[in-house]
C-alpha cells in the first residue's frame, strides 16, 4: 500500500516534469488547448490511434474502392451524368429540327426546279409536237386501186401512211394506183395543222422514176379530190428507194395531196410523212 501511494507520487511528479520541461523548451505557457494540441500531435507521430476525421477519410477511400453505397460524391457524378444526357438530347433535338430546316429548303428547291420545268414545258411541248409525225393518226385514200390479180391487194391506200418504210413493193406497205389520167393520192389529217415539212419515200424494187414531175399539195378544200389545194413542193426526180424532205414553211391545211397532173401514169410511193402543230 505504501509502495503504490509512492509508486503514484512518483508518476504524478514525472509527468509534472514532463509538462516542465516542455514549457521551458517553448517558452510557452500551457493552456488546456496547447494540452489537447500536445497529446494530439503524439497521436498523429505515433499513429496509436483515429481522429474523427481521419475515420471519415479511410471510410470513404473503402467506399470509393469497393462501390459499395452512394456517398455524397456519388450523387454529385450521377446528377452531372444526368446533366450531360439532358445536353446531349438538346444537341439531337437541335440537329434534327437543322436537318428538318434542310429537307425544306431542298422541298423549296425541287418546287422551284419543277417551276422552271413547267415553264421549259411549252417549248419542249411545241418541239414533240413538230416532231410527231401526223400523217399517222390519218385517213388515207386515192384515185383507183392497183388492178391486177396478183399483186393489186398489195396496193392499198393505207400502206403511205402505216409507219413502215420498207421500199419493196412485194413486201405489202407501198401504196399503188392503176394506170390513168392524173392519178391521185391523198391523206386527211382529220383537222388543220401547219405543215412545217413532208417526207416521202419512194419505191425501190423498181419503177422510181415514175414518182419524177408529182406535187404535193397542202390546203382545207376538197375541190377536185383536194387537188386544187396550194402546192408544198415539186419532186422532180427521186431516186429508187430514197427518202426526200420538202420545206412547207407553215402552210395551213388538213388535207395532203400527191398528184401527177396531167399525166396518164400510175403513182405509187412506200411512205409518206407530214410534221406540223
Ligand atoms: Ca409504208
Amino acid at each position: 500500500m505504501w509502495k503504490s501511494i509512492k509508486c503514484a507520487e512518483r508518476e504524478q511528479q514525472g509527468h509534472q516534469r514532463h509538462h516542465r520541461s516542455i514549457r521551458d523548451i517553448t517558452g510557452a505557457s500551457e493552456t488546456s488547448q496547447e494540452h489537447q494540441r500536445h497529446h494530439r500531435s503524439i497521436r498523429d507521430i505515433t499513429g496509436a490511434s483515429e481522429t474523427s476525421q481521419e475515420h471519415q477519410r479511410h471510410h470513404r477511400s473503402i467506399r470509393d474502392i469497393t462501390g459499395a453505397s452512394e456517398t455524397s460524391q456519388e450523387h454529385q457524378r450521377h446528377r452531372h451524368i444526368l446533366r450531360m444526357k439532358l445536353l446531349l438530347l438538346v444537341v439531337l433535338v437541335w440537329t434534327a429540327s437543322d436537318e428538318a430546316s434542310a429537307d425544306a429548303e431542298n422541298v423549296t428547291d425541287y418546287e422551284e426546279t419543277d417551276l422552271i420545268m413547267k415553264k421549259a414545258e411549252p417549248d419542249l411541248s411545241s418541239i414533240q409536237e413538230k416532231c410527231r409525225n401526223l400523217a399517222l393518226h390519218g385517213r388515207a385514200t386515192m384515185s383507183s386501186i392497183y388492178k391486177d390479180s396478183n399483186w393489186g391487194f398489195f396496193g392499198m391506200a393505207i400502206n403511205g401512211i402505216d409507219g413502215n418504210e420498207d421500199t419493196n413493193y412485194y413486201h405489202g406497205s407501198c401504196f399503188h394506183t392503176h394506170t390513168e389520167l392524173s392519178p391521185w393520192w391523198r391523206v386527211d389529217l382529220l383537222e388543220s395543222y401547219r405543215i412545217s415539212r413532208i417526207t416521202i419515200t419512194n419505191r425501190g424494187d423498181c419503177c422510181g422514176s415514175r414518182i419524177n414531175g408529182a406535187e404535193i399539195l397542202v390546203g382545207d378544200s376538197l375541190a377536185n379530190n383536194g387537188n386544187n389545194n396550194a402546192r408544198c413542193a415539186l419532186v422532180t426526180s427521186l431516186p429508187d428507194g430514197a427518202t426526200q424532205t420538202y420545206d412547207c414553211g407553215e402552210m395551213v391545211g388538213r388535207y395532203v395531196n400527191i398528184v401527177l397532173k396531167g399525166k396518164q401514169q400510175c403513182l405509187h410511193l412506200c411512205e409518206v410523212q407530214i410534221y406540223g402543230d
